[in-house]
């Protein structure tokens, strides 16, 4: 069966959309799960948007709060809880109590990694709507609901392990000296003479020389995609689905996520989608984008076929591919 995912461009219709998508909410509290953007430029949420949907929430008597974990690198502000908030009150998100997941619960995940830990403050809290600026990733091919969560939600050890878990084996015996991976990749963390030599100091784990190398001289335990989309599982796994519902907004299509000083806008704005299905709204996301540039956009500049993500979550069962929209 179709999954419905919702479109507008009017935040008077969102509004209408957040009150008929939380009418199955059960209790009061709602987690507005988001990135807040960074103490330095990058492309992020709208506070606007988040404000129209707490608004609304607060007028159908909710108590929602405004939610995200720390990060795990150095740069910016957002690695401990006061700078955290400091850093989203300064990007405009001072209307709403704010809350940052500072200790983790073990949940079980569907695939291989058995269990991961997450914010406790999502396993405990009852509804949760995932607000998300969609837009391309390194490591990912693209960011949107899966990545919000998938790394979002995660406890810090979590998002180590995801940035580590793409970093490629190299057998030299394998290699042939083609060059393939030394031009594909992103930080240019691989360097050729004879053979490929990889500096580990600069990669990213991105997987993509591990895809494309054409005599699998580099190999990869797991991709950084698989592990977003299994880390999801686990949170998901603590909600019941009536309670929690996906928005992502299409505005300001950016290269590289929205940590990430060196973006670029490389999609004209589109719209706001929701849907209750994960899967749905990530395949109407990358569906519409493709549509407006005419090529496979994520695939075109980050390597990696956004489609690998979507498949991944379908197969773990956390939505339909199948869509219409509203
Ligand atoms: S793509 Fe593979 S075979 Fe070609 S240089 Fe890189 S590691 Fe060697
Ligand atoms: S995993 Fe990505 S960043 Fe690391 S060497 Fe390969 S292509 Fe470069």
């Amino acid at each position: 069966m179709e999954s419905k995912v919702y479109f507008t461009k009017e935040l008077e219709k969102l509004a209408a959309l957040v009150e008929d998508l939380a009418k199955s909410f059960k209790e009061r509290e709602v987690a507005i799960k988001l990135h807040f953007g960074e103490a330095y430029p990058t492309y992020h949420i709208r506070p606007e948007i988040a404000k129209v949907i707490v608004d609304k929430l607060k007028e159908l008597g909710f108590k929602p709060f405004l939610f995200d974990t720390n990060v795990a690198y150095s740069r910016g502000g957002r690695q401990n809880t006061e700078g955290h908030i400091k850093t989203a009150k300064a990007n405009g998100f001072d209307f709403c109590e704010i809350r940052i997941g500072e200790e983790g619960e073990i949940v079980k995940t569907k695939g291989k990694l058995k269990e991961v830990e997450i914010s406790k403050d999502l396993v405990e809290v009852p509804n949760m709507i995932v607000l998300s600026h969609f837009k391309g990733h390194w490591c990912a091919s693209f960011g949107g609901a899966i990545k919000n969560l998938g790394m979002g939600a995660a406890m810090k050890n979590e998002k180590k392990r995801e940035h580590t878990i793409g970093k490629p084996k190299f057998s030299e015996e394998n290699c042939t000296g083609c060059g393939t991976c030394a031009e594909l990749c992103p930080t240019s963390a691989i360097k050729l003479n004879e053979k490929a030599t990889v500096d580990y100091s600069k990669c990213i784990g991105c997987g993509v020389c591990v895809r494309y190398c054409p005599n699998n001289a580099l190999t990869s335990e797991n991709y950084v995609t698989n592990m977003l989309v299994e880390v999801t599982s686990g949170v998901l796994s603590t909600f019941n689905p009536e309670n929690i519902f996906y928005i992502n907004v299409l505005e300001k299509i950016s290269k590289l996520c929205d940590c990430n000083p060196r973006s670029e806008i490389i999609c004209p704005d589109i719209g706001i989608l929701a849907s209750k299905d994960i899967v749905a709204i990530e395949k109407a996301s990358v569906d519409l984008i493709n549509e407006k540039v005419g090529k496979n956009l994520f695939k075109d500049v980050n390597r990696i076929d956004p489609m690998e993500q979507i498949t991944a979550a379908q197969e773990l069962g956390l939505g339909s591919k199948e869509y219409e929209i509203v």
